[in-house]
Order: C-alpha cells, then structure tokens, then sequence
C-alpha cells in the first residue's frame, strides 16, 4: 500500500474558504444551486482546480468536471466527488467535504513527484467512482469508529444497483479498494447502510461505486450546528487516496457506459 498522505490542513483551510461563501450567522452554509453564492463557489473550485493542473469542463446540466490527465487519456476515468451545493441552512461539511477531498487526492498526486495515473481522474467512460461524505447519523461516532464503509443505501430502489455494481464486475471493485486502503491504513472502520441518499446512488446505475463515511457531531447534517473533526476529515481523504491510485493503475476492466 502507498504511503503518500494527504494535506489535512489545506483540506481543512479550504473546507474554511469554502464556508465563507454563503456564511451564515450561526456558522453554516446557505449555498444554494443555481444562486450568486453557488456561482462563487464553484468559480473558487474552478480556481483552485485549474491552478492543480486540471481541465475545468460544465456538462449541459451545469454538472462542474475537474480532470486531471492520465498517461492514457483514452483510458475510462476514475472519479470522485460530490455536491457543492448546500442546503438553505446547511453546513460546511455536507457534499463540499467530498468536493474539496477529491481536490486534495489530486493535489497530493501532483506534489508527490507528480505521480502519473494510467487512467485519467475526471470524466468521460467511468472505470470506477468514489465518494466520502460526513455520515449524518450519530453511528460512526457511538461507536468511537474513523471510517465507514458503506455498503449499501436503505430505503432507496437503487439499493440493488449498489450490490449488483460491486458483484457483477471481474477484478477488484472500488469497495475492495476501500476496503483494503482502510485496513492498511489501520483505521477504526464499520461497514454500514447509508440511512440517507447521495450523488454516489445515482452514480451506481452507471459504475462501480464506493462510499465512505466520517463522523460528524452528533450526526447532525443539514443543519447550521454541523461539525467534522480534521482529523477524521483528513482519515477520509487517505482513505479516498490509495483507493483511487489503485483503481488508476490497475488494468482491470472497465465497466460499459
Ligand atoms: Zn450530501
């Protein structure tokens, strides 16, 4: 396993930039889509993007692609990410954590001898996609446990595309990957079923997928109050890192699109 970790203080200096764009006065986020805050959010994304060697794209439905080269660009992508958008009193951590964590594997590729992928990290056929979110329940942190890996979604139909995506392709899967990353890692870890929806359900339909969970106060989300520990931040993000490096440089198959 790689031991190349992230940069847990510029994860967290930008998860605090980030926050200043739609602060509100209980020290959350209202970040709309589609607002002027959500516009300046994703043109600081862009910026900080662009400046880590990444091609900035918008798909036609406003969907916002940081890519970052591979040795074969040809090659399916191996993706990560999540919403930047907020709720009307959210906080910082929701969606912008797994936004601003994909940024950081990135970075860290870059500053580590500028390590090459084999496959490019964005868009177009996708190979595998990652996602790491603040869990929003209280289980991770009952428990006293840094990362969950999540095996599936409740409540949700697409629960069976989740199974389905993980058991259907030859070769390792991204939640093999994750899986491996955080024992090697030595992380306190729980496999748990996501109690709420995210990006990654959808994604799932599409590519094989994985997800990872860090505790948040209390469980609390969508709220003002919402809290995350940089450390536990930074374990989810070190996690994502050998995950998606692995994934990258692997010559496993790519799933059909
Ligand atoms: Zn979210």
């Amino acid at each position: 396993m790689n031991s190349m970790r992230v940069n847990g203080g510029r994860l967290w200096s930008r998860l605090m930039q980030m926050a200043e764009i739609g602060a509100t006065p209980h020290g959350g986020c209202n970040r709309q889509a589609l607002t002027d805050a959500d516009v300046a959010g994703r043109k600081l994304l862009s910026r900080w993007a662009e400046a880590a060697g990444c091609r900035v794209r918008v798909d036609a439905v406003g969907n916002l692609f940081a890519r970052r080269p591979g040795r074969e660009d040809a090659l399916p992508v191996v993706m990560t990410g999540s919403h930047l958008d907020t709720q009307p009193t959210g906080g910082k951590f929701d969606g912008v954590y797994g936004v601003l964590a994909g940024l950081e594997v990135i970075e860290t590729l870059n500053e580590r001898a500028g390590v090459p992928t084999d496959a490019p990290l964005s868009r177009q056929a996708v190979k595998a996609s990652f996602e790491v979110h603040i869990e929003q329940g209280p289980v991770l942190e009952q428990k006293a446990k840094t990362i969950g890996v999540v095996t599936g979604v409740q409540h949700m139909s697409r629960h069976e595309v989740v199974v389905a995506g993980q058991e259907a392709h030859a070769g390792p899967t991204p939640m093999d990957m994750v899986r491996s990353a955080t024992a090697a890692l030595g992380f306190n870890f729980l496999e748990m079923i996501s109690g709420a929806g995210h990006d990654s359900c959808n994604v799932s339909a599409v590519a094989p997928t994985a997800m990872v969970f860090v505790p948040c106060a209390g469980g609390l989300s969508h709220n003002e109050a919402e809290s995350a520990l940089p450390i536990d931040l930074e374990a989810g993000a070190n996690v994502l890192l050998p995950a998606m490096l692995s994934m990258a440089t692997t010559a496993a198959p790519a799933t059909q699109t």
